[in-house]
């Protein structure tokens, strides 16, 4: 038995293309209808088969749908949940995918009719690609979909609960300020780091021709994937989780001067214990389940050197 009649996707990028695909596979949802914002997109989504409809507004998607789910970028949530609001059924599940929970629960909570549920989520699970082309239905397998429940139906909840674990994934529950200071350390700073990283090297590109590029395996090859994201998506993620991003830059800065002091004075000690400290997270990861242990994240890389 489908868990939902009926689920409207508002986006059709990786996730919401991933949820789709993860949805058929597993029988979770008796019909799936998608939207985009361009026709191209929505073009695209027919032309592979993406969902089981497409329609080619919001409004129209959410007409008679239990479960509605937005997987537009966080700063387009508002506009998007002021469109749905008036054609949402009563009874219906409203959820979202946002990375940042604070922010899109004050965007879109206040949209929500009386006797719709709100249900706000975030699956842990992506790439560095986007649109209708990039999903696929083993995204979200084995990796965290935290739920931010708020006060929401306790049954409402639970649904959407055994649908992200039916789609492969762990779940558990979160408050949205512990959720967003938590991304902020696990996401996006680390995203801001790669892009500045990649900045930084693009500079020095210009001074050393095409080194930067020709060498790249050593370690700078993975800033360059994360800093390959989508860059309408990061934007509203550091304008949203602003104040959770800047706590963590601060205490990163206060990390990097201490460790510029300990190169300055040849402190090996410092940095071998640092170092020591950092590898035991790494370890943590692969024993979690969260990453794979093989070499070089699995690479065929006879050539390449650190
Ligand atoms: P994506 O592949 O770039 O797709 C975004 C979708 O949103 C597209 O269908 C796009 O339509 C539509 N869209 C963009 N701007 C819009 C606007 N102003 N109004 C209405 N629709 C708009 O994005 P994604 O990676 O699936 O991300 C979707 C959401 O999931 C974001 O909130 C993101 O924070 C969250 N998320 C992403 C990841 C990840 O790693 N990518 C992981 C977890 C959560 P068009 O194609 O027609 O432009």
């Amino acid at each position: 038995m489908p868990l939902y009649n009926r689920v409207a996707l508002i986006g059709l990028g990786l996730i919401a293309g991933s949820m789709s695909l993860a949805m058929r596979k597993h029988g979770l949802a008796g019909e799936v209808v998608g939207t985009a914002r361009s026709t191209e997109s929505r073009q695209i989504a027919r032309d592979i088969n993406l969902c089981d409809v497409i329609v080619d507004t919001a409004a129209e998607a959410v007409k008679d749908a239990d479960l509605v789910v937005l997987c537009v970028p966080v700063g387009a949530m508002a506009a998007v949940a002021a469109e749905i609001a008036p054609a949402l059924k009563a009874g219906a599940t409203v959820s979202d995918v946002g990375s940042v929970k604070r922010d899109v629960i004050e965007a879109v909570g206040p949209h929500i009719p009386e006797g719709v549920h709100f249900v706000p989520a975030h699956p842990l699970a992506g790439t560095e690609h986007s649109g209708p082309k990039s999903g696929f239905a083993k995204l979200f397998e084995n990796r965290w979909c935290l739920i931010v429940p708020g006060d929401a139906d306790r049954a409402a909840v639970d649904r959407l609960t055994q649908l992200w674990q039916g789609m492969g994934s762990n779940t558990d529950e979160m408050d949205a300020d512990h959720h967003d200071l938590v991304l902020a350390v696990t996401s996006h700073t680390p995203h801001l780091i790669a892009y500045t990283m990649c900045g930084v090297a693009d500079d020095l590109g210009r001074v050393t021709d095409s080194e930067v590029i020709q060498y790249s395996a050593a370690g700078f090859r993975d800033f360059t994937r994360i800093a390959a994201s989508d860059p309408v998506m990061w934007r509203d993620v550091f304008l949203s989780n602003k104040d959770a991003t800047l706590e963590i830059l601060g205490r990163f800065t206060e990390e990097l001067f201490a460790l510029q002091r300990a190169i300055r004075q040849g402190d090996g000690p410092y940095l071998q214990e640092y170092f020591t400290r950092t590898r035991a997270i790494r370890r943590g990861i692969i024993e979690a389940g969260q990453d794979t242990e093989a070499q070089n994240f699995g690479r065929d890389n006879t050539e390449d050197a650190t």
